[in-house]
């Protein structure tokens, strides 16, 4: 396969390949988010030709860069459910990347808790999904052991999860990235997918890149399109609606705490709603971000809209000296949910298509939060699906 050299960066991520008209590929992965990355790296140990095509400027440009950055235990997930499979075993995958190749993270450690008597019994269930998922050294502790894990915490009680901690997202992709590149794949940056056709065996994938327009011919094609998944599910001519593929905007904002940071540990509530309650994340200086909370809209945007007042105030619940602190806008995620408003649990789809006539397209559609924690889970995930199903 033929291509253009564009650009040649020092930093890895700003490389980029231009695709010219009518090449062939073996795999093609739309979307270089940490998830389409991690697949890239995993399917390219043992397959030639992948390509990696992403429609912005550098890898990590949406919800792959606009998250908590933390690594999930597990325990917010049903027993059995995809999400909670490979959040429990991408939290594992992460330490080891992390310590194997000095990427930083810290595990801090979190705090789940019960701010009056009425939550304890969802803190207690919370317990129980983690112990089913395998999620070790869950403990509850009781007001006083609060305290002394975080004096400045009040509440009635708290579920203690100590595999949990954080990572800076942008180290985690170079490293995806750097192991796709490693083993042959390339990523095709400023490369947008608008056309997707299936031509007898294979497909044939074309849009624009660098504004000149594109046609490769690919055997597999892994949609990892993130917040747009369920539009390249639709070129392909999938029924969104029916198939119940349909995504929802939900958006999260970030405010930063200004001052000597109140928590060392993570400090969520229990979950209530689309997401899992404005929370407290020190980031890998101790910077404390609160955020994110959660409201569904219509068209993406990063801005951030929310008001500091409703933080501090829901915050305040279970730390009062939030008062004391300046509080600044920091940054807005959108999750790309299945689970419209209202609705209740829906799991990741991560589904080979042959069924639907479509042999050797797999979907992934609705990976919002676990995705950080899971992706090198689902990079396995899904390369176990191309080698069990697909692979000729
Ligand atoms: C507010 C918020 C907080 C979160 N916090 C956490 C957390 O703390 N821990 C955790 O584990 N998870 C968290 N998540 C979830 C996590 O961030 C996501 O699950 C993960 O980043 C999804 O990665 P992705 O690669 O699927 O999507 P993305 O990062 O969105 O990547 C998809 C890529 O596809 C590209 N693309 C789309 N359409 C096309 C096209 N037509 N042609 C070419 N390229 C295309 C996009 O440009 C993009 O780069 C959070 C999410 C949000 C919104």
């Amino acid at each position: 396969m033929l291509l253009k050299e564009t650009g040649v960066n020092k930093n890895l991520s700003a490389y980029a390949f231009t695709v010219s008209l009518m090449e062939e590929a073996n795999i093609v992965v739309i979307g270089a988010g940490v998830v389409g990355l991690a697949v890239a790296a995993k399917l390219s140990e043992r397959n030639e030709g992948v390509y990696i095509l992403e429609r912005n400027a550098k890898f990590g440009q949406e919800t792959s860069t606009h998250n908590s950055g933390v690594i999930h235990s597990g325990i917010h997930y049903p027993p059995g459910s995809l999400k909670a499979k490979l959040c429990v075993k991408g939290n594992l995958m992460i330490y080891e990347i992390c310590e194997k190749y000095k990427t930083p993270y810290k595990k801090l450690g979190k705090l789940t808790v019960a701010i009056g008597e009425e939550e304890i019994e969802e803190l207690e269930k919370l317990k129980r999904w983690g112990e089913e998922n395998g999620v070790e050294g869950l403990k509850v502790l009781e007001k006083e052991d609060v305290k002394r894990f975080e004096p400045n915490v009040e509440v009635e009680k708290a579920l203690y999860s100590p595999s949990t901690g954080i990572v800076e997202p942008d180290e985690l992709m170079n490293y995806f990235y750097a192991k796709a590149s490693q083993n042959g794949a390339v990523l095709a940056t400023r490369t947008e997918v608008t056309g997707l056709r299936k031509i007898g065996d294979d497909y044939e994938v074309s849009g624009t890149s660098f504004g000149e327009k594109f046609a490769i011919k690919a055997k597999s094609v892994i949609n990892c399109a993130g917040l747009y998944s369920d539009k390249i599910a639709m070129l392909i001519g999938l029924d969104v609606e029916k198939l119940g593929y349909k995504l929802h905007y939900c958006k999260g904002d970030y405010f930063r705490l200004i001052g000597k940071p109140p928590v060392k540990m993570l400090v969520y509530p229990v979950p209530k709603g689309p997401g899992l309650g404005i929370h407290l994340t020190p980031d890998l200086a101790g910077v404390v971000k609160l955020g994110p909370n959660a409201y569904y809209v219509d068209n993406i945007s990063y801005e951030v809209r929310s008001n500091e007042e409703e933080f501090r105030e829901d915050v305040k619940r279970f730390l009062p000296c939030i008062t004391n602190y300046q509080l600044t806008s920091d940054f807005a995620g959108v999750r790309p949910k299945l689970q419209g408003p209202g609705e209740g649990f829906r799991d990741f789809v991560i589904r080979h298509e042959a069924d639907r006539g479509l042999f050797g397209f797999i979907n992934l559609i609705g990976i919002e939060s676990p995705g950080l924690t899971a992706a090198p889970a689902i990079g396995e995930f899904v390369s176990e699906i191309y080698e069990n199903e697909i692979k000729r």
